[in-house]
């Protein structure tokens, strides 16, 4: 079934936005939390080249486990202290949200020398349910962590809520991919706006219609979760 539902979803990017899902400009990422290795390899003989997990100590072990040939992205939320145990290994951490971990994945790169690509999570809606920075603040915090060399913002994620139909979200996405291209504008020195992270299961075709160009499914592949 994790082939088929692949091929579905890959449709689904074709028809919006008319053309082959190769030359799309669209990131598809498997969200396997709570799913076995053997789903996330399915997935990846299914053609899957992007894999996120939204906690460290599950995304870990299972990085282990597959080793390298697929892209991992960090998508929930990151405590500082589990930072050292990603960095320089996913290809993206979709969820910096707060200064105090800016700073942390800063020194943790500064001491290995090397650099960690970032989106910012943007909390358009203002679900205090949901983390992100509220859009007023988003400029002062760009400019801020401007100032740190080895991390490089390559975009915005942002997570909808959960509106029963999947087209109440559009404001949402409309909101983040008008403030994604504003950004464009800016000249900055290690942030360059490319990805667009926003979509999951439930509103991901809204979120294509509306300028997506990172979509994070989870349930719609490999079925519901049990929490
Ligand atoms: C779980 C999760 C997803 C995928 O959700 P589905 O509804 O299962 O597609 C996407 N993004 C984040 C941040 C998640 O935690």
């Amino acid at each position: 079934m994790i082939k088929e539902n692949i091929e579905s979803v890959k449709n689904v990017i074709e028809r919006i936005k008319g053309c082959d899902f190769e030359d799309s400009g669209v990131t598809l990422i498997a969200v396997t939390k709570q799913k076995p290795v053997t789903d996330i390899k399915e997935a990846i003989e299914s053609g899957i080249e992007n894999i996120g997990e939204n906690k460290v100590q599950e995304l870990v072990p299972k990085m282990d486990e597959i080793g390298d040939g697929v892209n991992y992205h960090m998508i929930g939320h990151l405590q500082s202290n589990k930072v050292k145990d990603i960095i320089g290994r996913v290809r993206l951490i979709h969820s910096v949200d707060r200064k105090s971990l800016v700073k942390e994945i800063e020194k943790r790169c500064k001491a290995e020398n090397i650099t960690q690509d970032v989106l910012i999570q943007v909390n358009v809606s203002k679900e205090d349910t949901k983390s992100g920075i509220y859009v007023e603040d988003l400029k002062e915090f760009l400019d801020y962590i401007d100032g740190f060399e080895h991390i490089k913002v390559k975009g915005l994620m942002t997570m909808a809520p959960h509106y029963e139909n999947p087209e109440d979200t559009a404001w949402v996405f409309k909101k983040l991919k008008e403030i994604f291209e504003d950004i464009k504008s800016i000249n900055y020195n290690n942030i360059k706006m490319e990805y667009l992270s926003m979509g999951m299961s439930h509103d991901y075709e809204v979120a294509l219609e509306n300028g997506s160009n990172m979509i994070r499914i989870g349930s719609y592949l490999f079925g519901d979760r049990i929490y």
